[in-house]
């Protein structure tokens, strides 16, 4: 069996959040709040997240600056970031332990069904 791990990286745009001179551009343009985040992945569907960081950009040359990650996410709503990319390993662990579990679990009242016989 081959098991297919690896670090991906991957940019969200979250919109446009305030108009501003830009010092690159020299012009008043949008600034937009992105998140640019690597994840460790297993077979590219479950994910855990390794790095992430927020900037504010210019829609224009793309410069701009690092937000931390406090004053980014008082913006949001929700997490920008894709369930299966944050929480996919640890769904996959836990789905695995519950049906660990459950087969425990199903050994054992065989096994209390086979002592009362
Ligand atoms: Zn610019």
């Amino acid at each position: 069996m081959f098991i297919i791990w690896g670090s991906r990286g991957a940019v969200v745009d979250l919109g446009q959040v305030q108009t501003a001179l830009c010092p690159v551009c020299e012009r008043e343009r949008s600034f937009h709040l992105i998140v640019q985040y690597r994840y460790f992945h297993l077979y590219f569907i479950f994910g855990a997240i390794t790095q992430k960081v927020y900037w504010l950009v210019c829609a224009v040359c793309h410069r701009g600056t690092k937000l931390s990650a406090a004053t980014a996410e008082q913006h949001l709503s929700k997490n920008p970031i894709p369930f299966m990319h944050r929480s996919g390993l640890l769904a996959l662990v836990g789905g695995a332990v519950m049906l660990i579990g459950t087969m425990i679990g199903v050994q054992a009242l065989l096994a209390l069904l086979g002592a009362m016989n």
